[in-house]
């Protein structure tokens, strides 16, 4: 008691010790801040990463407490329970990817040989391949293996940075197959310690049974596929796949309007294959986000930007089916917030935003700096995550990210590895290469 006592004596010298677990990273090269006005960024704010040299970052708990010059930091918070030296290394949001279909069973291998043979995703399509091959191994498969294998893959995605990412349904395309995918989405990401945000995909594709009947099972999915969604609190968005074949306007209407009625927000796979009308009807129901935009019009493109719509660029969807890239410099000066995405799925196994941005930089136009922003802050608001996470500034999520290069260019310069040397997800390091001291 008596040592204990002298002790105390001495104590109130020190800064008192935090209440919460602490976290200092300090002197980056580069700390990309992405600090800002509330909002996704525009035109000249895409390419303005907020950066700081020789940053820091100081967190408490899951919570950013601190962001600034590593000296002012420190001096604010000299004892962090724990300190990472990110000297010669830049230093930046988790990732959010803002586009992925996680969830379904089986895989897709051999339909690479057909692309290598020349088969177009059409084609692949009517050879039995393509959404309707997942459909039938997901709607096998339960929701416990669903889970599993998804876990896996977000694994693997916040191995390589990301700390958010947007999973879909879409491979049941029944309505109780669909919740188990949602499910399993959920689970996965309490699994993996990635941030999940599910999205209802219930019109991917006409399923099977539908054949010829796209309206009947575009009504089905409007009134009781929603309804159990919505009762089940499975998801935070709808999509649909407008492009013909699978949904035209008026059915992709119909959906996306029972879906803002019952409180979900509206996102639009648009203007992939062709130009239908994608972006038009984003911005008419002012869609969070309009995902694709490999074929959208100058009549689309003024339509997203009025409305503020999203863009949600997925190049390496272009890579994988051999298709064009989306012109992302064309939306960026029509004004357009550009975000980003993997698009994992069976056709485009790609769990990398790192590899996302160098297609962004070489192939859509982006510059390094835009193509961060449209992966950080813009994909957290086409998620509705922006004001949680998505930038470093005190308050938001301690999502944060140590790479292993000198300057944010080498993201879009380098191709196909991984930079990420540290990932700090809700204030807990994921996955650490011995950078601390
Ligand atoms: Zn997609």
């Amino acid at each position: 008691m008596k040592r204990e006592g002298a002790h105390k004596v001495r104590e109130p010298r020190r800064p008192p010790t935090p209440a919460h677990p602490s976290l200092a990273i300090v002197h980056a090269s580069e700390l990309l801040t992405l600090r800002g006005p509330r909002g996704p960024r525009i035109r000249e704010a895409m390419s303005d990463l907020g950066i700081v040299e020789d940053g820091a970052v100081y967190i408490e708990g899951s919570r950013i407490v601190d962001v600034g010059p590593s000296a002012e930091v420190l001096r604010r918070h000299p004892r962090a329970g724990r300190t990472i030296d990110a000297s010669g290394k830049i230093v930046l949001p988790g990732f959010v990817d803002a586009h992925t279909h996680a969830v379904f069973a089986g895989s897709r291998e051999h339909e690479l040989e057909w692309k290598a043979q020349g088969l177009t995703y059409t084609e692949i399509a009517n050879r039995g391949g393509g959404i309707l091959h997942t459909v039938r191994a997901t709607r096998e498969a339960d929701e416990a293996t669903l889970a599993g294998l998804a876990s896996d893959r977000l694994a693997t995605m916040i191995a390589h940075g990301t700390t958010t990412a947007e999973v879909k349904s879409g491979y049941g395309l029944r309505t109780a197959d669909e919740l188990k995918i949602l499910q399993a989405a959920s689970s996965a990401g309490r699994a993996s310690g990635v941030t999940v945000v599910p999205t209802f995909l219930g019109a991917h594709a006409v399923p099977p049974e539908f054949e010829g009947r796209a309206d009947a099972y575009a009504d089905l999915v409007a009134s009781e596929s929603i309804d159990a969604v919505v009762s089940s609190r499975a998801a935070s968005f709808c999509d649909v796949f407008l492009e013909p074949g699978y949904f035209d306007p008026p059915q992709a209407r119909r959906v996306l309007q029972k879906a803002a009625t019952v409180g979900l927000g509206l996102k639009i796979h648009a203007d992939e294959l062709s130009d239908s009308g994608g972006a038009s009807l984003a911005a008419e129901l002012r869609a969070t986000s309009a995902d694709h935009l490999l074929h959208v019009s100058a009549a689309g493109v003024d339509a997203l930007a009025t409305a503020g719509v999203i863009g949600v660029l997925l190049p390496a969807t272009s890579l994988a089916s051999r298709l064009p890239y989306a012109d992302g410099r064309r939306l960026v000066d029509a004004g357009v917030p550009v975000a980003l995405g993997t698009d994992f799925n069976p056709n485009c196994w790609c769990e990398s935003m790192q590899l996302a941005i160098a297609l962004a930089c070489h192939h859509n136009g982006l510059l390094p700096a835009q193509a961060i922003t449209a992966a950080t802050i813009n994909s957290a608001y086409a998620v509705g995550r922006g004001d949680t996470t998505g930038s470093l500034e005190a308050g938001k999520a301690a999502d944060v990210l140590v790479c292993d290069a000198p300057a944010h260019q080498h993201l879009g310069y380098r191709l196909g590895g991984n930079l990420v040397g540290t990932v700090v997800r809700g204030g807990r390091i994921i996955e650490t290469r011995a950078l601390t001291k």
